[in-house]
């Protein structure tokens, strides 16, 4: 089984996009389970509505999961386990004060080492519980530091072992009670049966906590791990908040396809063996082995490319209908349009002219004019050459005094595609356009 574990705390980011999409593509190969979790025990960091937009961002993907579950409804499991823990004396109960914590870290400093919990209550266990409750001193529930180093093999960045000290004894059950963030994560992913937790690589130093965690749970199944690696900005820095290109909802408001945006992020530090493919395509290949190790840049002008290929293979009258025409030719006529627009509001530019009254304040007014009225009068043509001979033999336009005006007319810009490539998917609005 494999899972997604957002935090509820943001506008999704394309890193989280690309965990959620590499998550669903392993679960469907392995033809495993794939389940959301929102990770929403960080109370204060919470943002109220985030979570359905998640659910809506995976909608639009779809990227389709077996269930849902939101992290604060299994606060009781965590409770349960932390006290049998406590009960096993694998971990222990911490009365130390803040400031008696605060003094440790700044001795730590002084010392110029790495701060470490001291020991000073390891000897309370659980039999301690009924008195400090009673005397309602404050306390946390800390897990004892493994006696051995824990090793990880990371599918992508390889073997990692970490000390015994630098795990260290932490805090696993807050003072109110709530998990901390790894106790939560290592006992949702024991209880529901992942196997393999592919993440961002920002989790990395996580894994053997939460390795040191299960283990003393007594969870035997094994779990593989994958750290993806950061995404960076054009200045080599993290993609973050700050960056308008790392939220996904930012992507679609200017007009980039799901399936654009899916097929970019899985070729990011990537070996993929065509450039552009469906997500049905990517089950078929896709390998965690063949990530890059090292942080990949986020190059918009490379997903302006693929989010115009992925256009141009749209089907035509799917196409139409993201500018409100049911009519294939509107797909047409957007696909013509490919050669100078790469997102579906670039197109909308140039094809919302062509259906709104034109301009007629300007220098071809006159010419224009004129050109209206004859279309107004003539029949149908069903080729540009026929309707352009048409109107210079009528006006006696030509040259630049034809082509100008019509242009505006037939399209409400001053450059454009060749009107001749317009024309068949216009035509039967003639009437509409030209005026
Ligand atoms: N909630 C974490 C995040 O959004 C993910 C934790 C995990 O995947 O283990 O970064
Ligand atoms: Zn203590």
């Amino acid at each position: 089984m494999l899972r997604f574990a957002p935090s509820p705390t943001g506008d999704m980011h394309i890193g989280n996009l690309r965990v959620a999409l590499f998550n669903y593509i392993v679960a469907k190969q392995k033809n495993v389970n794939f389940i959301v979790r929102i990770e929403d025990t960080d109370k204060e960091r919470n943002i109220v509505g985030k979570d359905t937009e998640i659910m809506e961002i995976l909608e639009k993907f779809a990227l389709h999961y077996d269930s849902v579950s939101h992290q604060s409804e299994n606060l009781h499991i965590h409770q349960t386990l932390a006290i049998r823990l406590l009960e096993e004396k694998k971990a222990f109960v911490c009365t130390c004060t803040p400031e008696q914590l605060d003094a440790d870290r700044e001795e730590a400093q002084k010392n110029k080492i790495a701060y470490r919990y001291s020991g000073r209550c390891t000897y309370l266990g659980a039999d301690e519980l009924s008195r400090l409750k009673e005397e309602k001193t404050p306390f946390v529930v800390r897990i004892k530091t493994p006696d051995t180093p824990i090793t990880n093999h990371d599918l992508i960045k390889g073997d990692i072992e970490t000390a015994p000290n630098e795990v260290d004894s932490f805090v696993i059950l807050r003072a109110d009670g709530t998990s901390t963030y790894n106790f939560a994560c290592a006992c949702d992913d024991m209880t529901s049966g992942i196997t393999l937790i592919i993440r961002g690589e920002d989790h990395l130093s996580n894994t053997p906590k939460q390795k040191h965690i299960k283990t003393l749970l007594g969870y035997t199944q094994h779990t593989d791990y994958a750290h993806l690696p950061i995404i960076l900005n054009n200045e080599g820095k993290k993609m973050s908040k700050r960056d308008d290109a790392s939220s996904v909802k930012w992507l679609f408001s200017q007009g980039f396809l799901p399936d654009a945006i899916a097929n970019y992020l899985i070729s990011l530090g990537n070996k993929t063996p065509t450039e552009i493919f469906t997500m049905p395509e990517a089950i078929e290949w896709f390998d965690l082995a063949q990530i890059s190790k090292s942080p990949a840049k986020f190059d918009i002008d490379k997903l302006r490319f693929i989010n115009r290929k992925h256009l141009s293979r749209m089907e035509d009258k799917k196409l139409s209908t993201l500018f409100g025409f049911a009519d294939e030719n509107i797909g047409k006529l957007a696909k013509v349009y490919l050669e100078e627009a790469s997102t579906i509001n670039e197109l909308e530019s140039k094809i919302r002219p062509i259906f709104t009254p034109k301009d007629f304040n300007n220098e071809w007014s006159k010419e224009m004019k004129i050109i209206v009225a004859i279309i107004t009068n003539a029949p149908m043509f069903d080729d540009f050459e026929s309707l352009k001979s048409h109107i210079m033999q009528e006006s006696g336009l030509k040259g630049k005094n034809l082509f100008k005006p019509l242009r505006i007319l037939l399209t409400g810009a001053n450059h454009g595609p060749e009107l001749s490539d317009i024309y068949p998917y216009i035509k039967s609005y003639l009437l509409e356009v030209a005026s």
